[in-house]
Parts: C-alpha cells; sequence; structure tokens
C-alpha cells in the first residue's frame, strides 16, 4: 500500500483519473459549472493527455510531445467550448506523402491521382477514370482496410499509397484491419488539398499546453501528477464518483485479456536549418522507409517567431505497444472488438464509474470527439447526480 500525499479525503465526491481532454473537460466543469471540489490524477507528470505540448527551449518552438495534434471540428458547440481556453490561428493542415523519390499532395485528390498517372483530367474524367480502376477488382461488399481503400480508389494508388504506409502504421495484415481506418481519410475529384473537411480548424495561438492550465486552473481542482489512480485508489471514499479516463482492461485487472494497441516512437532531431522539408508533416509511403512519417512543428504557427538557426523534427516509427507501454492506436481485430464487448459488460456493474476518452472506450478518438463526449457525460451523467435533474430538462 503506497501512502499517498493525497491528504484528507473525507466528503470528496468527485475523482477524475486522467488529465487528457476527457479528464480536463469534467473537471473544469465540476468546477466551475456545478461549483464543486475534484480531485484529479494523473500518471505523467504533466497535464493533458497525449494532446500535451511543451516548448523546446533551444529553439522556441512548440513541440507535441506525442506527434502532431491539430484542433479541428465541424461540432459549434465543441468549438465555441474550447475557444473559451484560447484563440486559434488560422493554420490548415496539409498532408504530402513521398512515394519513390517524388512528392504527391495526400488525402488522395485530383492533384494526386493526375501526378501518379502522368494525366491531366478534369474532375468528372478522373471519376471516370477511377471507376474503371476500381472496377478490376470489383470488391461488391469492402470489409476490411484493404478492400475499402482499393474500392474507392483501385489498386494502383492503394498500393502506391495506402499498403506501404498502412503496412508500417498496423504491421498486421491489412484485410484483418476494419475498413473505418482508412475511411477517416477522403478521397477527392477537386485540387482542394485540405486534409480536414471541418469548418473549424486551427491551432491553440497560447499552445495546447494552456489549454489545459487554463481548464484546470480553478482553486476548486486538485491535480496530483506522477501518481497511479491503482495504487491509491483504496483510500478514496466509497460514495466518490470516479471519472475513469485509462486503459478499460487495467480497470478490469485484464481478467479478459490485453487489448491490442499500437505504440509510437519518435526520434527528435533538431536540424540546423530554418525549414526542413517546407511542411509540416511529409508522410513516406514505401514500405523500405522505417519511418511513416516527420513531423516538423514549426509550420503549425506562422505567426510566431522562431529561431532561424534551428528546427525541431520527429521522425515516427510505430509498433506494437508491449505491456506498460504507452497505447496509441486501438487495433480493434475482431479478437480486439469481442475482448472490449466483454469489458463493456463489465462496466455496467460499475454504478459509481464514468467510463470516458480513447483508452477508456477503446476506440480511436479525435480532440473535439472527446471534448463532446465529456460534455455530454458531464450533462447527462454527473451533473444530474448532483442537481437530480435529468439532463435533457437541465438546458
Ligand atoms: P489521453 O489524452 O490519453 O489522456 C488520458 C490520461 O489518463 C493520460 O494523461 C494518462 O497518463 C492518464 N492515465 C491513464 N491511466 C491512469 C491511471 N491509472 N492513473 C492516473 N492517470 C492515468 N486528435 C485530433 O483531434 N487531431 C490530431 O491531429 C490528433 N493527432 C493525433 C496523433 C497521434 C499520434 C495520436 C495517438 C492521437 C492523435 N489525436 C488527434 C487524438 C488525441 O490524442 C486524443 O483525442 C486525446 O488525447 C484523447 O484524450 P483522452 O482524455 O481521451 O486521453
Ligand atoms: N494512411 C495511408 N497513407 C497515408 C496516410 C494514411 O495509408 O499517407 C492510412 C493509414 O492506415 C492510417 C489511416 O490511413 O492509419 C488514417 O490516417 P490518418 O492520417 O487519419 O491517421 P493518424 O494521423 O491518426 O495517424
Amino acid at each position: 500500500m503506497v501512502s499517498a500525499p493525497l491528504g484528507n479525503l473525507k466528503g470528496l465526491k468527485f475523482c477524475v483519473v486522467g488529465s487528457g481532454y476527457f479528464g480536463a473537460v469534467v473537471s473544469e466543469r465540476i468546477a466551475n459549472d456545478l461549483g464543486e471540489s475534484v480531485l484529479v490524477l494523473e500518471k505523467r507528470e504533466h497535464i493533458g493527455g497525449n494532446s500535451f505540448s511543451e516548448i523546446d527551449s533551444a529553439t522556441g518552438i512548440e513541440v507535441h510531445k506525442y506527434g502532431s495534434h491539430i484542433f479541428h471540428t465541424n461540432n459549434k458547440e465543441v468549438w465555441d467550448y474550447i475557444n473559451r481556453f484560447s484563440g486559434f490561428n488560422s493554420y490548415r493542415h496539409r498532408v504530402w506523402t513521398t512515394f519513390k523519390g517524388k512528392v504527391y499532395s495526400m488525402p488522395i485528390n485530383l492533384a494526386t491521382i493526375n501526378n501518379y498517372y502522368g494525366l491531366n483530367l478534369k474532375p468528372s474524367e478522373a471519376r471516370e477514370f477511377l471507376r474503371k480502376e476500381i472496377e478490376r477488382d470489383a470488391i461488391p461488399n469492402p470489409a476490411n482496410l484493404e478492400q475499402k481503400a482499393v474500392s474507392l480508389i483501385g489498386r494502383p494508388l492503394y498500393e502506391a499509397f495506402i499498403k506501404g504506409y498502412s503496412e508500417k502504421q498496423w504491421e498486421t495484415e491489412l484485410s484483418k484491419l476494419p475498413p473505418s481506418i482508412i475511411t477517416r481519410l477522403p478521397v477527392r475529384f477537386d485540387f482542394n488539398d485540405r486534409y480536414f473537411d471541418d469548418p473549424y480548424e486551427g491551432m491553440p495561438l497560447d499552445g495546447y499546453f494552456k489549454i489545459f492550465e487554463r481548464m484546470l486552473a480553478s482553486d476548486k481542482i486538485r491535480v496530483v501528477k506522477g501518481i497511479d489512480f491503482f495504487q491509491v485508489r483504496s483510500q478514496l471514499p466509497a460514495d466518490c464518483l470516479i471519472i475513469y479516463t485509462g486503459p478499460i482492461d487495467r480497470f478490469f485487472d485484464y481478467k479478459h485479456g490485453h487489448l491490442g494497441w499500437r505504440t509510437l516512437d519518435f526520434e527528435r532531431e533538431t536540424v540546423p536549418v530554418a525549414d526542413y522539408q517546407g511542411t509540416s508533416v511529409m508522410n513516406y509511403a514505401e514500405r523500405a522507409v522505417p519511418y511513416t512519417r516527420i513531423h516538423e512543428f514549426r509550420h503549425y504557427h506562422p505567426e510566431r517567431k522562431h529561431s532561424e538557426t534551428g528546427s525541431v523534427i520527429f521522425r515516427e516509427f510505430s509498433r506494437f505497444a508491449k505491456r506498460g507501454e504507452e497505447p496509441y492506436y486501438p487495433i480493434n481485430t475482431d479478437q480486439d472488438k469481442q475482448m472490449f464487448e466483454r469489458y463493456r459488460e463489465e462496466m455496467k456493474s460499475q454504478s459509481n464509474v464514468i467510463f470516458g476518452g480513447r483508452l477508456a472506450t477503446y476506440k480511436y478518438l479525435d480532440m473535439h470527439q472527446v471534448i463532446g463526449a465529456a460534455l455530454l457525460a458531464y450533462e447527462r451523467d454527473i451533473r444530474p447526480r448532483l442537481t437530480g435533474k435529468p439532463w435533457n430538462v437541465v438546458r
């Protein structure tokens, strides 16, 4: 038993496990809307979960510690909410991909199609051209990543831009992965090369780390960093509501097994140039290049003055997460899905625990989706416990 520096917890009504977006939003609402005290336990030495960023001391460049994070949403409520904690610049994400020494626009759009095939097709011609490419494989009900990708863009583009990259990213047969992984990317028949279609997009003017500091600023919120919930759980009052945002299999002591996750390694380098690659993210489509992409963080904030003599880049490598390593992407094979269903059943027996966020729901969720889910969980599951009013008549 660890005697953690938690002090007297008598009367504590809310304990939030994890200070990523789910935990931070719920804590902010409990403190600032309900006016109640909340204890936040965070295993890491910093707040913000995987969306955390910090300033590189040598160059002054804001670095996203867990890989590039671009804020985008079509949800006005989420956009208005997040703007209470930071303004946003007008950054629009565009990605390039290198294949056999040539650079192409990603996601696949008219420029990618024309450059790859060496053609100059108009939108309707490109549609017709790809329709014929797709027909060659004739996949009526695409049921996995490979089939879905081929049915959207045809085999040649799939083999150039999706196959090698996805094999590096997932190291799983692409026929065993869900189609939902690839439908995250649009396919366009015009020259629109934006990565996201959402109406609201940008990078926080003061940095991601400031958003979390501001969300958790209330004196009703106590954040204890560097502490694992499972080491101190027994010290919490029995009637304390727990909002758990950690891995779901860990919560139930892996009784149904370990869910599959991919983790990432980042090779960080400060390169002695003002601009290394001319853009924020360059993908590498070929299997032979060991990394999936290179991030260059200075490009996220053209409005900031940065060092002219150095730029921070991350080379990103993907691999299976071993036990205890950082989970990044849920793999979601059929076996994982069945296991998760068993954990989902177990959740129902935990009346004093609310599960939320990407780790507890075993879902790949963007920041805006997690914020939306946290706002909903607060209104539907947390607030009514104190006010007694069902959520749909509260507002
Ligand atoms: P997390 O941010 O993971 O926070 C969970 C927290 O709980 C962590 O801080 C963890 O330390 C803590 N915790 C876990 N277990 C315990 C425990 N036992 N005790 C105490 N603390 C615990 N989203 C976008 O919108 N745009 C992007 O461009 C984007 N890029 C991404 C790139 C990568 C490489 C990855 C992996 C994700 C990206 N995302 C992006 C998704 C984004 O990271 C998530 O939506 C967000 O981090 C989810 O927040 P969360 O609160 O659910 O989880
Ligand atoms: N993908 C690909 N080639 C690319 C970019 C993406 O094959 O150049 C595939 C890959 O399987 C990836 C998925 O599309 O996991 C979703 O891409 P996204 O950029 O949304 O992934 P993330 O940025 O979240 O890693």
